[in-house]
């Protein structure tokens, strides 16, 4: 059986990774596990490709092996699709998009209502957006897998209820009427981004796609 190295250290996304990878005769774990050192990795990406690709990579050369790592983030249409890679550090910088690329989270709280803030006067129908997850596996000889998934949707003014995480409480998926913080985890895990990535990572390594 093949090892591959997690990038990441969130141990959900460990295991959704490695359900599928599992059924290619690959077993995850993760970079603690893989005695890589705790470095940080600058997410430094102008997009979603980019900032996973920088991960996998980073830690396929601490470590020497497959490497998977995922970027995610919602891009809104009437914001020039911001906050996308800056999602988790949107409430630290002014205006849409930071100086600085690299720079440091802030809680879902304020990037909620940073985004409420922006777009408290653009109607309904205009306040489209989706979830994007990139999942990029690096192999030592430069081989390079990207599988990419979104869900679409519109954003509501005001947070409703407490599943999830991030801008869930704020985005109305296509096709229903409460937002992932109302949904549950089971309707969420079932038609998100990340969900879509993982059906295409699959597909990717059914055919063998580079
Ligand atoms: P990460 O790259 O998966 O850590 O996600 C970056 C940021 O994007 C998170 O901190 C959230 O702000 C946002 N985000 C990504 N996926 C989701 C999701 O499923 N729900 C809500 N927010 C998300």
């Amino acid at each position: 059986m093949k090892t591959i190295v997690a990038a990441t250290r969130n141990k959900h996304k460990i295991e959704e990774i490695g359900a599928i990878t599992s059924k290619f005769g690959m077993t995850i774990m993760s970079r603690d596990e893989a005695g890589v050192p705790p470095v940080e990795i600058p997410e430094t990406g102008k997009t979603f490709e980019e900032n996973s690709y920088i991960k996998a990579f980073e830690i396929m050369k601490l470590c020497g092996q497959i490497t998977v790592a995922d970027d995610s983030g919602l891009v809104v249409d009437c914001l020039d699709g911001a906050p996308g890679v800056y999602s988790a550090r949107f409430a630290g910088f002014e205006g849409l998009w930071p100086e600085d690329a690299a720079g440091i989270d802030t809680n879902d709280k304020d990037n909620n209502a940073k985004l409420i803030n922006l777009i408290k006067d653009v109607p309904y129908e205009d306040r489209t957006a989706r979830f994007v997850s990139v999942i990029t596996m690096v192999y030592p000889d430069g081989k390079t897998i990207v599988a990419r998934g979104t869900v679409e949707g519109h954003l509501v003014l005001e947070e409703r209820g407490d599943g999830g995480f991030g801008y869930d409480p704020l985005f109305v998926p296509e096709g229903y009427d409460r937002t992932f913080g109302e949904l549950s985890q089971q309707i969420k895990n079932s038609i998100s981004h990340r969900a879509n990535a993982l059906k295409a990572l699959y597909d990717k390594l059914e055919n063998n796609i580079e």
